[in-house]
């Protein structure tokens, strides 16, 4: 049997997976195994944040993985600390969980806002407020939180307790926060699954309006936006406010699983002993390596972020097939004219990948992606765009 023929006989049916066999890959390089090479743009979904196989990445978490692979959370661990040192530092957050996903990133912030309103505003102040189109996980509570109904469907009964309201609606999140016992406010400041959507600064200043005067929280997914990928190290820092929970995952491992809810003033001690935990939250080896991630994501390395951005955007704006280019940084959306999946094997068949976002072509590169790849890519992402 071969891989593909293994993989369909023995690996649940859960993903449409492109016709390919990834091996090997260099930086922004992949090789699948036939040998075929493609500038990959797409980082396995804005987790490979320095590319692959990324040396100083490698050597942090090859060190650490000599010295000690694993100590669960009933022992201090150095790696660990001194990675929610660097998040607090660099973000303002007071406290830091680990957890090993986006998806448990973000039930970690939705039981700290629950404990918070129950304690501080009333024993019913238990309902969040998500965005339609947003996404937020795949576990019961996550999907729940997770504005589309098309992840619902078969799931149902999901947690209670989850209001959605249009993205950049001010008026009907206003009507929503005035009506209802609120703990929290929930958003992705682009919509990452949703289609490269971002939020708008005005909507964004009346998300935290309208949470200082009822006394909501405030909580970022930055699970895709974070980690430089928008050019400010976390998508909030776009939008000059400062949330009262952030979650992130994706791109701040580098590639191995790590989860981080980064939690306010407001916040930090609403958890107490036993009352919540991971056993591999927080791993020596995925804290090593992001500490090394996120000590490189520095002034520098973003002011290439938002110069590869510029040059995407201006290359593709207007370019044939192209109907719009929507994001932030290095998470783009491209609207073609032809149907995104045509557009995807095409750059695949000559070279490059990327990936999908509901029906838009995505880009999610490396984010020291060199320029001579990027320009390539991007011209065979004109040409797949191009109507025969
Ligand atoms: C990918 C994603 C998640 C889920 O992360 P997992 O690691 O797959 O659990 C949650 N929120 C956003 C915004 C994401 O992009």
């Amino acid at each position: 049997m071969n891989i593909k023929e293994k993989d369909s006989l023995y690996i649940a049916n859960t993903y449409a997976r492109f016709p390919i066999e990834l091996q090997s890959g260099k930086g922004s390089y992949v090789y699948d195994t036939e040998g075929k090479e493609y500038i990959d743009l797409g980082t396995g979904i804005a987790v490979n944040t320095f590319g692959v196989s990324d040396e100083k990445w490698v050597n942090a978490v090859t060190t650490q993985l000599n010295t000690l692979q694993h100590t669960s959370n009933l022992y201090y661990s150095k790696p660990c600390a001194e990675l929610a040192e660097m998040l607090c530092t660099r973000t303002g957050m007071k406290k830091v969980f680990f957890s090993n996903s986006g998806a448990e990133a973000n039930e970690c912030a939705i039981k700290v806002a629950r404990k918070y309103a129950a304690e501080k505003k009333c024993s019913d102040c238990y309902k969040i407020v998500t965005l339609k189109n947003s996404f937020h996980g795949r576990t019961v509570t996550t999907l729940a939180a997770t504005g589309q109904d098309v992840f619902h469907k078969d799931f149902l009964p999901l947690t209670e307790g989850f209001l959605y309201c249009e993205a950049n609606n001010i008026a009907e999140l206003t009507e929503i926060a005035e009506n209802n016992k609120i703990a929290a406010i929930m958003f992705e400041c682009v919509q990452g699954e949703g289609g490269v959507l971002p939020l708008t600064p005005e909507f964004v200043k009346a998300i935290f309006d309208l949470a200082e005067k009822h006394d909501i929280l405030t909580i970022a997914d930055e699970v895709q936006t974070g980690n430089g990928r928008t050019g400010k190290l976390y998508g909030f820092m776009n939008y000059g406010v400062t949330p009262d929970i952030v979650s992130t995952a994706k791109g701040l491992g580098g590639g191995l699983p790590l989860g981080a809810t980064m939690l306010g003033e407001k916040v930090k001690d609403v958890l107490k002993a036993g009352d919540h935990g991971s056993t591999f939250g927080g791993n020596p080896v995925a804290c090593a390596g992001a500490a090394n991630i996120l000590s490189r994501i520095d002034d520098e390395l973003l002011n290439g972020v938002v110069r590869k951005s510029k040059y995407i955007v201006e290359k593709l704006s207007g370019a044939k097939g192209i109907k719009s280019v929507t994001g932030m940084g290095l998470m783009l959306g491209i609207e073609t004219v032809k149907d995104a999946s045509e557009v995807i094997t095409e750059c695949r068949n000559n070279g490059v990948l990327v990936i999908k976002a509901k029906s838009k072509v995505r880009l999610l590169p490396a984010l020291n992606i060199p320029d001579e790849l990027l320009e390539k890519a991007v011209e065979v992402i004109i040409n797949a765009c191009k109507e025969c």
